[in-house]
């Protein structure tokens, strides 16, 4: 029950509106018994350093972070984790002793949650699409000690920013989408992870395309794990082709949950909440 002690942790977005976090956070919230519920709350680039100050004043106990944000914070955090620094984006913000905003990334735990428990150590793997999810998709794959990790992108710019940002960690490999070694890779691959936004349900029509077109995936099998990080539609376009051709699935409703989960013990300072109680919230919303 919400009652005059209720504190909240919000989503600060533009826009938030679509957003899946306040029905799997305040279900999250609810299983803790916590006096706490979960609001979005869309914020424009001007007013995002005037929120972020009054909040401290408030009674809010946490923030998400998410587009056009995620890197604009920065400037307003006391203290960013190793993780927030390196991947050059914030998603999860709480205050600390001194009542300073104390900041961290949940998204590389969240994209190997579903991978951790699949031997991929010494494996090799594709990432299609060099934006912002594509950075903690290849930290996670560096964690997970994966052979290859080769980056397909349809933005030369982008990639080489990505590789170039990668370089003292790890040697990525990068081409661009219609490269002919594509097919190559794709035959080798024991894991691809779409991180572009091809697929994904788009107000007014169905999408159903598929990331850099059908043809691209003409050398697709059955030993490849494909990860979508698209949780809308369940399955993708992208995600019923590969279950066709015999390849396990994973879609990006287990990232999604696993950061939120992530983000609620950075909150909380530890305390965990089942991965199923945040999934059957949002598999019954959906
Ligand atoms: P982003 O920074 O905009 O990057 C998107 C990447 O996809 C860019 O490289 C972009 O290339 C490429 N791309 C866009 N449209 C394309 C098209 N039609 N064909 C080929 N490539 C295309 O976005 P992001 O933050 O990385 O997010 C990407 C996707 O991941 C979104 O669908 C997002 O919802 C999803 N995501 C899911 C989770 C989760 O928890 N499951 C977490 C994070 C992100 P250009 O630069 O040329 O446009």
């Amino acid at each position: 029950m919400i009652s005059s002690k209720t504190s909240f942790i919000a989503l600060i977005g533009n826009p938030v509106s679509h957003s899946l976090s306040p029905i799997m956070q305040n279900a999250a919230l609810q299983y803790l018994g916590l006096d706490l519920i979960y609001i979005a709350i869309p914020c424009k680039d001007e007013d995002l350093e005037l929120v972020l100050n009054s909040f401290k004043k408030i009674n809010c106990k946490g923030l998400n972070i998410t587009i056009p944000h995620k890197e604009k914070v920065f400037n307003l955090c006391s203290e960013i984790s190793p993780i927030a620094n390196k991947l050059k984006a914030i998603n999860t913000l709480k205050l600390n002793s001194k009542k300073e905003w104390s900041a961290t990334n949940t998204d590389v735990e969240g994209f190997v949650y579903p991978l951790k428990n699949l031997n991929l150590a010494k494996k090799k793997s594709i990432i299609l699409g060099s934006g912002g999810a594509a950075r903690s998709v290849i930290q996670g794959l560096i964690n997970l000690n994966l052979s290859t990790i080769s980056v397909i992108s349809r933005n030369k710019s982008s990639l080489d920013e990505l590789i170039k940002n990668f370089d003292s960690q790890f040697q990525l490999q990068g081409l661009l989408n219609n490269d002919d070694q594509a097919q190559f890779l794709i035959r080798e691959a024991d894991l691809i992870v779409n991180t572009t936004p091809v697929g994904m349900k788009t107000t007014g029509y169905e999408n159903i395309v598929l990331p850099y077109g059908e043809a691209f995936w003409r050398s697709l099998n059955s030993k490849t794990i494909v990860y979508d990080l698209i949780y809308n539609p369940a399955p993708t376009p992208l995600l019923k082709l590969s279950a066709k051709k015999g390849c396990m699935t994973i879609d990006g409703l287990e990232m999604l949950v696993a950061q939120g989960m992530k983000s609620i013990s950075f909150w909380t300072d530890g305390l965990e909440v089942p991965f199923h109680v945040m999934s059957d919230a949002l598999k019954k919303y959906l």
